[in-house]
């Protein structure tokens, strides 16, 4: 008969309860069916040395056993502080029926002696279940995150999807996250950690910012992320420093200097605003220097990563200090016309590798945008998902 050791059922029986051994079965063994000894693989441990504590059942050879192993797992792999669960006869302790080696949470070799030698690498069966989460910023990303029961592995990943257009290192107490994850569990419910993230929004200094991974074609490789208006999230630098503004000059190899009344290379792009504009930093970064020479004017200059930097020139104002970390769409400073320029505007210069560079003619890594044909099913995809996040921001967040 078999046996089911169910909470309700427990509980109607309230007279008397026989105490009954319960059923353990892990790695595809029913561990009460055996002598089960768990074990742990001491330094100079092989296969063959497990092996020769016991006996085999009749016929089997323990050289062709380990053979056996070597034809199904790489020996090399074997590691001191691994655990090993040895299966023997019941009542002849001595008779060893089956071994098992845990290499890792999920994967573990089966050695099973019963009938003939069978050897065998498995994976523990998992489940993947589906929840949406939403949470006020409590202490790091990670910190909250945790509180969730969310794994922390998270937390890089999000600045990921996020890194060109929030500063992880400046978020705070007050920010807002929610998520629809996937996440993997093995059948005993023992968490594996984070599968998928299927949508998220980040609130910060008060603006939600959505992400849907999503494919624009079958044969795309990776997902890549957009907002709920179907805006890549992967822009690394604004297409301008100003909002608004009148492009005056381009970037070029030579052209007549307004001021020196001379022919010069212009290595900026030129846009005129009016005095007082705010001046945005096009992509995150550190500030790199800022200062004031008799050509430039009053300017800033970001260094956004190991290839990229940027430089605007002629602030009537600046607005930031060497060494600061600045975030993409930041103002830094105000238009002006310092040093050499005829009207207020601000010359914005780009480097790539130390090389002053036309950005306007540089293939840079954003996402790629959607057609109008993309977006319809886009926003079509991303409806219920919104609403998944909205709902539960809504539960928890009262205010909305
Ligand atoms: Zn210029």
């Amino acid at each position: 008969m078999t046996f089911s050791c169910n909470q309700e059922k427990s509980k109607t029986r309230t007279k008397k309860t026989i105490k009954k051994e319960p059923i353990i079965k892990d790695y595809g063994f029913t561990f009460n069916d055996y002598n089960v000894v768990r074990d742990t693989l001491q330094s100079g441990d092989t296969f063959s040395t497990i092996l020769e504590a016991f006996t085999l059942p009749d016929s089997l050879k323990s050289h062709d056993v380990t053979e056996k192993i070597k034809d199904s797992f790489n020996i090399k792999n074997i590691r001191a502080g691994k655990e090993f669960i040895t299966f023997s006869d019941k009542k002849n302790k001595k008779e060893l029926k089956a071994l098992v080696y845990i290499q890792d949470k999920t994967n573990y070799l089966v050695v099973d002696l019963r009938d003939s030698i069978v050897v065998q690498m498995k994976a523990k069966p998992t489940v993947i279940k589906r929840r949406t989460v939403a949470a006020e910023l409590n202490g790091s990303l990670s910190e909250t995150l945790d509180k969730l029961g969310v794994s922390t592995a998270l937390a890089p990943q999000m600045a990921q999807i996020y890194a060109y257009s929030i500063d992880f290192f400046k978020i705070q107490k007050g920010d807002k996250f929610a998520i629809t994850l996937q996440e993997k569990y093995f059948e005993n419910g023992d968490y594996l950690g984070v599968e998928k993230i299927e949508a998220c929004y980040f609130e910060y200094k008060g603006k939600k910012i959505y992400a849907f991974p999503y494919k624009l074609s079958e044969n795309q490789k990776y997902f890549e992320y957009y907002d709920e208006d179907g805006k890549g999230l992967k822009n690394m630098f604004l297409k301008a420093p100003l909002d608004y503004f009148r492009l005056t000059s381009r970037f070029s190899r030579a052209r007549f200097h307004p001021v020196q009344l001379r022919w010069k290379a212009h290595n900026g792009t030129d846009y005129a605003a009016p005095h007082g504009t705010p001046i945005k930093t096009t992509a995150s970064g550190v500030v790199e220097r800022t200062g004031y020479t008799a050509g430039n004017g009053n300017f800033v200059k970001v260094k956004h990563n190991g290839m990229y930097s940027t430089q605007y020139l002629h602030m009537s104002k600046i607005l930031v200090r060497t060494g600061q970390r600045v975030s993409q769409g930041q103002t830094i400073g105000r238009v002006g016309s310092t040093g050499l320029a005829t009207g207020p505007h601000v010359c914005y210069r780009f480097w790539k590798n130390g090389v002053q560079v036309d950005p306007l003619r540089l293939k840079l890594p954003n996402t790629e945008p959607m057609s109008k044909k993309q977006k319809g099913s886009y926003l079509e995809y991303i409806k219920p998902l919104k609403k998944e996040l909205d709902d539960i921001s809504a539960k928890t967040f009262k205010e909305e």
